[in-house]
């Protein structure tokens, strides 16, 4: 996903265009981690000041329907990122506590399970790895 992808699917499902809304679509595309609602607020609080958590919270639902954000719950906060790209091979992510980053699990632990569950349509799964990353590590110990 990327700016110009978000908009145009905002477009097509006949969206309106907003200032706010590209904005908050611009910093997950500069963030490039998970982020919470009140931290989307924090950084566009000094642009737009009569911003509420009530509108940040609404645009984020409908981006994430939308399928441009994936969402999570870290310490017990829906956090979201950009959606991975819907063409690329299915895979998982190990999610840093600390800062949100992700990296890709290249493989998915389910594959072999799944062959075995025959009376079952399966539709879809979730499967998330939490820690911390090397930068984040680095700066607990030192
Ligand atoms: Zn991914
Ligand atoms: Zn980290
Ligand atoms: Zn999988």
């Amino acid at each position: 996903m990327n700016v110009e992808q978000a908009l145009q699917i905002l477009k097509e499902e006949g969206y309106k265009y907003t200032g706010k809304r590209e904005e908050i679509i611009r910093i997950f595309a500069v963030e490039k981690r998970y982020l919470s609602a009140r931290e989307i607020l924090q950084k566009m609080q000094k642009e737009y000041p009569a911003l509420s958590f009530d509108t940040i919270y609404r645009n984020l639902t409908l981006f994430a329907d939308l399928k441009i954000l994936e969402t999570t719950e870290l310490g017990g906060e829906r956090k979201y990122r950009f959606q991975c790209s819907k063409h690329g091979h299915h895979h998982h992510h190990l999610i840093c506590l600390s800062c949100g980053k992700t990296r890709k699990v290249p493989t998915c632990p389910f594959e072999e399970v799944f062959n075995e569950l025959p009376d079952f349509t399966i539709t879809g799964h979730k499967f998330e790895i939490y820690g911390y990353c090397k930068e984040c590590n680095q700066e607990t110990h030192s």
